[in-house]
């Protein structure tokens, strides 16, 4: 089979490294003739919306995914007339707009924090008042890391966000004094056949993730399956199919869930050596319809990403359990360039593994969190 990926960024190169062993081929479509997928697959250079590269794509493909959640939903639907492509368009559609996709959760019951559509001033200050301060202001549409947005503390940073945001669609949230962030991953088969990841505490630093521990200590078998209970009925209510990423922050042992992601994520990354099955196997394995893998832990794990530059490789790599992955880009501020996996038997080990660890790969932080 050939499978054909919106998008050639790492997330599309590790679905392919993990789809050769399955002895599939791939073809990705991505603007960027440097595309990082482009290393290991046959690389369309076109846009996204180019309905003579969407058509060749189609004509290669016997599916199509993608691994870059602001494709243009219209293509993607424009390819399903084609093609199919997983996961669902609908998908994309809810997951690039919050407001659609904060309304989405609230009708499956799924908790978030409040929020409120804002498209005036006037709007803003009516939400502010309801929700109060602090509160979150964040663009409906394409913001990732933390891009488009404002935490807002006092009247001053009101107005403030409003000169630098109020240009775009807009929606306000009441801020969730969380203490831990998790994910949740989900796989749903074409058959069906659904399984769900341990929960993973994630640290993000300046609006990037930097470290995500697998089951960490404050993983309890209530929260695994209320997290299951919410990405369940996500992956139902979409007919989904692939995997599905859900952002949750947890407060007291309340569990509210922030936004989702429809493709592999970040957070799972660790899976590729930490688990039986990696999430981007199981990815392949969902879209063609084959029986799902494991999702099983190997011992401990965590990941720590590449940001801005890559680790030097020998350092890394003299860490017994140390994985290093290498996404083929040239280093920028701010770019996720590759990550490290670490295995450990014990978290007593682990922790001393990533304490060796983040000096190497992440030397201008040092994360709180505890495996
Ligand atoms: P997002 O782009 O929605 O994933 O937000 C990026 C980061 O901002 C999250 O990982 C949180 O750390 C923080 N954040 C987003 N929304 C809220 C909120 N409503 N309350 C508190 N923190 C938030």
């Amino acid at each position: 089979m050939t499978i054909g990926v919106l998008g050639g960024g790492q997330l599309g190169r590790m679905i392919a490294l993990a789809g050769y062993t399955l002895g599939q081929r791939f073809v990705f479509l991505d603007p960027g003739a440097e595309s990082s997928a482009g290393h290991v697959g046959n690389l369309r250079v076109g846009a996204y919306d180019d309905e003579e590269r969407l058509s060749e794509l189609a004509r290669k493909s016997d599916v199509v995914t993608y691994e870059f959640e602001n494709v243009p939903v219209g293509s993607a639907r424009f390819l399903n007339e084609l093609v199919r492509v997983y996961p669902p368009p609908r998908a994309l559609e809810v997951s690039q707009d919050r407001l659609d996709e904060k309304g989405f959760f609230a009708s499956l019951g799924i908790p978030t924090a409040g929020f409120a559509a804002i498209s005036s001033k006037d709007d803003l200050d009516r939400a502010v008042a309801k929700l109060g301060l602090p509160a979150v202001l964040k663009t409906r549409r394409f913001g990732y890391d933390g891009k488009g947005q404002w935490v807002l503390r006092t009247e001053e940073d009101v107005g403030r966000a409003w000169e630098a945001l109020g240009a775009a669609s807009l929606v306000l949230e009441a801020f969730v004094p969380f203490e831990r962030e998790m994910s949740i991953l989900a796989v749903r088969s074409t058959k069906g056949e659904t399984r769900f990841y341990p929960l993973v505490e994630n640290e993000h630093r300046d609006g990037i993730l930097r470290v995500s521990y697998p089951r960490s200590d404050a993983w309890t078998a209530d929260l695994q399956a209320r997290a299951e209970e919410h990405a369940g009925r996500v992956l139902s209510a979409l007919d989904y199919v692939g995997v599905l990423a859900m952002e949750l922050f947890i407060t007291g042992d309340k569990l509210v869930a922030n936004e989702m992601a429809p493709r592999v994520h970040n957070s799972g990354h660790w899976t590729i050596e930490g688990a039986e099955t990696s999430q981007f196997e199981n990815h392949v394995r969902a879209i063609l319809g084959m029986p799902l893998g494991s999702t099983r832990m190997i011992g401990c794990s965590a990941m720590i990403n590449a940001i801005g530059k890559l680790p030097p490789r020998e350092a890394v790599l003299a860490v017994e359990g140390a994985h290093l992955h290498a996404y083929g880009k040239d280093g920028a501020p701010g770019r996720k360039v590759g990550h490290v996996t670490v295995r450990a038997e014990t978290r007593r080990e682990l922790c001393d593994k990533v304490e060796s660890l983040l000096p190497i790969v992440d030397p201008d932080g040092r994360p709180s969190l505890r495996a």
